[in-house]
């Protein structure tokens, strides 16, 4: 029917899947709830799968026995081997020893903190609740109002706030190390920031993040055998493509020297200066990767740039000065032109901050990390890496309950007691993993809030008001870009001509204006991947990193104008692709912030800026994910190391759990 109208009515037509406030939330959760009841009614095994290395007896250095036991209790057998080569000592789980509050001493809270985590694990074990005979991966949510029966008689010994890729991944590892384990979340289906959904009828977006780049350089979707569980990730080569207005391309491949070729096409000045930057970025990357990784303390830092800079014998000064400073006078020192500055500013945008951020230069710096690693798409949509790490959870025997919102996490006197959702169950249990935004968890949720200078400290992290917009446009084409080649849709399409643009357009944002021009950049991910669209058509999803979170007049008003300024920028650089469009879906800052539970509608739940990144995010004191209260736990993107499809603040926080108590 819209592919018979008029070019101008179709876009019209198309605007008709723009949600008003709460429609795409309502449209979604209709989608993901009765996909979720499927997946319940399928059913899964309580425990089915082993991990590499398991069969072996070998993981996280220490053997592992897969004993006669029930399936679902061989996971909490474990075997210490004995330094001194006296064999295998196996044990089980030492009996109860916890006092009753009321004989407790009156000890200040960090000291009961520290002395938790310093006293053996047989003093601090309490009595394990039975773990539960049945499970499933994934259960509906109840009808509002129904008792939940489990409440009466199960108590986890860990509740995950928050089914997003990093509560999953935390809710992984605890499983994997026999820990039983519930995952609470808001929204009818898990996966936060990393969800795919039909927001046009026959088409499946990617609702927030594309490319799953940080985690594809860690070990952790092979330490929990994600492609076992059905991930299957792909490459985007080229990984970004300069569309400039002027009809110059640039494409920016895997290769470095690839890439070089292709900047020499339109000026081999600007390829020499290109590659000069990344001999300079490649150790740069080598050097912080760990710390983006949340493999590196706050002390080895400084020691660590040190030798960074020791290492460029020539200018250790103007090594320091590019490390510190903003990447805006970064671009204009090391590359000639807009030629490049313009797409390299692009991408270090995407990653959420701002030219003129002191220390933002690592940003594009970055940018050597596509060529070291690559870009990655998870084949059938972010979705795939929650489908799959939902089935491994299901495997390892930990639980996910959706449609369970968490008003209040209980810590009446130091330490955690229990959960309670928004329907007011109340849910007992020893320790909780936060992955949600951490001010929100520790200020908000917390019951008593954080204290002292710890809470103070927390509630004096920054998230400004530049975020993230985005359009989604089901088209019949791609955008038929001047000149294209095979391969310009496999990743990402910048349309930022100008570093000027995006100066400004971040100073239009953080005052609260819509920026004009409107920097941005667009997924085609259909042109690598047919499961997205029927045969011949396309998913066009442009985001515009530099959006005001809230913005002069409301998006109510503004979101009609951002799709059109969207729309007209695609059509000038891709004449004849309006005439394709068959539907369009907006989702603006104060959607996601209101479906997603991101206060300012920040994905990153915090600003990425260098005094709250790695050890120091959220906060130095809670960079190990360790709270003052006893048993509390904080992930998420706001943690360290970062933001962004990472997996590595899951995975640290869950491990500092265990280190401490299991
Ligand atoms: C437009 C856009 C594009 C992006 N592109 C990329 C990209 O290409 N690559 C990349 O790496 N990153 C990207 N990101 C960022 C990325 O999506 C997020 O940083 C990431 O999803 C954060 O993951 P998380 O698991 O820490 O938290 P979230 O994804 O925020 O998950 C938290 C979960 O907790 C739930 N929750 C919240 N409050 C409660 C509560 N009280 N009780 C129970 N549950 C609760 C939420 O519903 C949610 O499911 C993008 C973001 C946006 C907006």
């Amino acid at each position: 029917m819209v592919g018979r109208q008029p070019a101008h009515l179709r876009q019209r037509a198309g605007r008709r899947h723009e949600p008003g406030p709460g429609q795409a939330l309502g449209r979604y959760v209709g989608l993901r709830g009765s996909r979720v009841r499927q997946r319940h009614q399928r059913g899964r095994p309580a425990v089915h799968g082993r991990l590499p290395g398991e069969r072996e007896g070998l993981r996280d250095g220490q053997r592992w026995a897969l004993g006669v036991q029930p399936a679902h209790r061989q996971l909490a057998v474990r075997r210490s081997v004995d330094p001194a080569g006296g064999g295998d000592r196996s044990r089980s789980r030492p009996p109860a020893h916890r006092q009753p509050a009321a004989l407790r001493s009156p000890e200040p809270r960090h000291r009961r903190w520290r002395r938790q985590r310093l006293v053996p694990e047989a003093a601090v074990l309490p009595a394990r609740a039975p773990r539960r005979a049945h499970r499933s991966a994934l259960r509906p949510s109840r009808p509002i109002g129904t008792p939940d029966p489990r409440a009466l008689t199960t108590t986890p010994d860990v509740v995950v706030v928050g089914g997003g890729h990093n509560g999953l991944v935390a809710a992984c590892y605890l499983a994997r190390a026999g820990v039983d384990v519930l995952v609470l979340e808001a929204l009818d289906g898990p996966g936060g920031g990393s969800r795919t959904a039909e927001t046009v009828p026959g088409y499946r977006f990617d609702l927030h993040s594309v490319a799953h780049n940080m985690i594809n350089m860690t070990d952790i979707p092979a330490e929990l055998d994600l492609a076992g569980a059905g991930l299957v990730y792909q490459e985007m080569d080229p990984f970004s493509v300069a569309v400039h207005a002027d009809g110059r391309r640039v494409r920016f491949y895997r290769s470095i020297d690839a890439t070089v070729a292709s900047i020499a096409e339109a000026d081999p000045v600007e390829a020499a200066a290109y590659r000069a930057f990344m001999d300079k970025a490649v150790p740069v990357v080598r050097t912080i990767l760990p710390a983006l990784r949340g493999q590196m303390s706050a002390r080895e830092i400084p020691e660590r740039l040190g030798a960074l800079v020791g290492s460029f014998r020539h200018r250790p000064a103007e090594t320091a000065r590019d490390l510190l400073g903003p990447y805006d006078s970064l671009l204009r020192r090391w590359l000639p032109s807009d030629l490049t500055r313009g797409p390299v500013a692009a991408f270090a945008a995407h990653a959420a901050s701002g030219p003129g951020l002191p220390g933002g230069s690592l940003y594009a710096f970055w940018q050597a990390a596509y060529h070291m690693f690559g870009q990655w798409h998870a084949r059938g949509g972010a979705q795939s890496l929650v489908d799959a790490l939902v089935t491994r959870l299901g495997s390892l025997g930990g639980e996910l309950r959706c449609g369970a919102p968490v008003a209040r996490i209980e810590a009446p006197n130091g330490a955690v007691t229990a959960v309670v959702t928004e329907e007011g169950e109340r849910i007992p249990t020893r320790a909780v993993i936060t992955a949600i935004d951490p001010k929100t968890a520790l200020l908000g949720l917390l019951d008593p809030p954080l204290g002292g200078r710890v809470g103070a400290d927390l509630a004096a992290t920054r998230r400004g008001n530049v975020v993230q917009a985005l359009v989604h446009v089901a088209a019949d084409r791609l955008p038929p870009y001047p000149g294209a080649r095979p391969g310009d849709w496999n990743g990402l399409q910048s349309y930022v001509d100008h570093l000027d643009d995006l100066v400004a357009a971040w100073a239009a944002a953080e005052a609260g204006r819509l920026p004009d021009p409107l920097p941005l950049y667009a997924f085609t991910t259909s042109a690598i991947d047919s499961s997205l669209a029927p045969p011949g058509h396309h998913t066009v999803y442009l985001a515009c990193p530099a959006a005001p979170a809230t913005v002069e007049g409301g998006w109510d008003t503004r979101r009609p104008e951002l799709v059109d300024r969207v729309l007209a920028t695609v059509e000038e650089r891709a004449p004849g692709f309006s005439a394709g469009i068959q539907g369009v879906h907006a989702w603006t800052p104060d959607l996601m912030e209101s479906t997603e539970r991101w206060p300012g509608g920040h994905p990153m739940h915090l600003d990425l800026a260098l005094d709250q990144l790695g050890p120091f995010r959220p906060t130095k004191a809670l960079g190990r994910h360790r709270t003052p209260v006893g048993g509390l736990y904080v992930s998420g993107a706001g943690t360290n190391p970062s933001g962004g499809i990472s997996a590595s603040p899951g995975r640290r926080a869950a491990k500092a759990l265990l280190a401490d108590r299991w």
